[in-house]
């Protein structure tokens, strides 16, 4: 899915993994514009000046930004900022835009990439220093029609992992001190990984209230009483560590496993049963045979591929594309080819079937569709397993031990904010 890269916490993404980024894009792109959001692009640069507008905003994110501060051998007169997010790059622009009550709502999206120089253990996908994403960034006329559109938001966020990543989320809301630098209130779709025991932030769509509009004068003229009105703001994002998360719930120890709707290649074919004393006749049987099934799986609706490498056994191509996580391999050789059928393998349960060769097709769209269910309700009984509802303290650290996540009542006061963090630390 990647390969390393000589800078530390920058990873490149091979098309393997880059292809999940493109069904993930695929399917939210026409909802956003289903919501009347337009893309757009701004400048990977932002001004010190701009940057440091809202304070709350810069002071969070200041220890990760990476500066450009020379042009070949000279010294820049002024330092310029890589985003780490768009806010302060975009406002700018929108104080121009947004004159009148006309222009709003205000709805643009970019599919870029911003860079957050983190110090934590980088980890590919999961936290790297340079990420893929999308950032939302709307405005309103009131902090219900900007209410509502956070939680349409954080519904399809949730889709992209139950509908397409077959994870489950809880959506909820952040803490003030995990809530985004200048944000009013964050809200957030969390996954669980079993194997670490930690909840992991999914997505996160943020209501920044009017502190952006305030600092960046994003003001228009009210209808009525012409006087002029602070727009309330919205931002909204999903990475690249959706991947990484889809990795981390459903791989296992012979590799990848793929949620199918996701997957590159979604059946595999590989051509069987060939031996030494094969004729050539009988090889190229096989193979035509192997390329009309693809063609059928093709017209089903179906991603599928033939292995033909003639350089590796059968076998050394089940443990390749078991390793890489394909949804279901497909073996025909050339018993199958007289009995009139094909042998399945679904890659998330090991199991094996036999179908009928001219329904072939279907039967993969139905395995492949199954699949998608079955994986979801695994990754949701191994996190219901882990999940733990309690009212009282003696039972919340006892249950962060067994790597639990939980339910618990909270006041939302920083200072029980802190409170908790601190006793449960370790
Ligand atoms: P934020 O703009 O800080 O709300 O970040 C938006 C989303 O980006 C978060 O909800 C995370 O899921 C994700 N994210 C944050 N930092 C990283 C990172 N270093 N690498 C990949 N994804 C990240």
């Amino acid at each position: 899915m990647i390969d390393y890269y000589d800078i530390s916490g920058c990873y490149i993404l091979r098309p393997w993994s880059y292809s999940i980024w493109d069904q993930i894009r695929s399917f939210l792109s026409p909802q956003f514009k289903k919501l009347g959001v337009k893309d757009g692009y701004f400048p990977i640069f932002v001004s010190k000046a701009a940057l440091e507008r809202e304070k709350t905003h810069i002071a969070d994110f200041a220890p990760e930004v990476a500066w450009v501060t020379r042009s070949g051998g000279a010294a820049l007169a002024e330092h310029i900022a890589v985003r780490p997010t768009s806010e302060t790059a975009m406002y700018p622009a929108y104080a121009r835009w947004i004159q009148s009550h006309r222009d709003l709502p205000y709805k643009l999206n970019q599919w870029n990439n911003v860079v957050r120089w983190e110090f934590k253990q980088p980890q590919p996908f999961l936290r790297s220093r340079e990420f893929l994403w999308q950032e939302g960034h709307t405005a309103f006329r009131t902090k219900e029609e900007a209410g509502e559109e956070v939680l349409q938001i954080l519904d399809l966020y949730a889709r992209i992992y139950e509908e397409l990543l077959a994870i489950p989320v809880i959506k909820g809301r952040k803490t003030e001190k995990e809530k985004f630098a200048g944000a009013d209130y964050t809200t957030t779709v969390e996954a669980y990984v079993p194997a670490s025991g930690r909840a992991i932030q999914g997505a996160t769509s943020h209501h920044l209230g009017q502190n952006f509009s305030k600092m960046f004068e994003i003001v228009y003229d009210d209808a009525e009483t012409q006087e002029k009105n602070y727009v309330y703001q919205n931002s909204w994002g999903i990475t690249t560590r959706t991947i990484g998360v889809m990795v981390l719930v459903h791989g296992d120890d012979k590799g990848l496993v793929l949620p199918p709707r996701i997957a590159e290649i979604q059946a595999v074919v590989v051509p069987c049963g060939v031996t030494a004393a094969s004729t050539a006749d009988e090889r190229k049987a096989l193979i035509d045979s192997c390329k009309a099934l693809v063609d059928d799986l093709l017209a089903a609706g179906i991603r599928a591929e033939g292995d033909y490498r003639d350089n590796y056994s059968p076998g050394w191509k089940f443990n390749h594309w078991e390793l890489k996580g394909v949804p279901v391999r497909v073996e025909l050789g050339p018993k199958d080819m007289a009995n009139g059928q094909v042998v399945a393998v679904q890659r998330f349960s090991g199991d094996k079937m036999t179908l009928k060769r001219d329904v072939a097709g279907k039967e993969i769209v139905a395995l492949l569709e199954r699949t998608h269910g079955q994986m979801f309700d695994k990754a949701t009984k191994d996190r219901d397993a882990r999940l733990s509802e309690v009212t009282k303290w003696e039972d919340f650290t006892a249950a962060l031990e067994k790597k639990h996540i939980l339910l618990a009542p909270f006041c939302g006061e920083i200072s029980c904010e802190d409170a908790i963090k601190n006793d449960s630390a370790r």
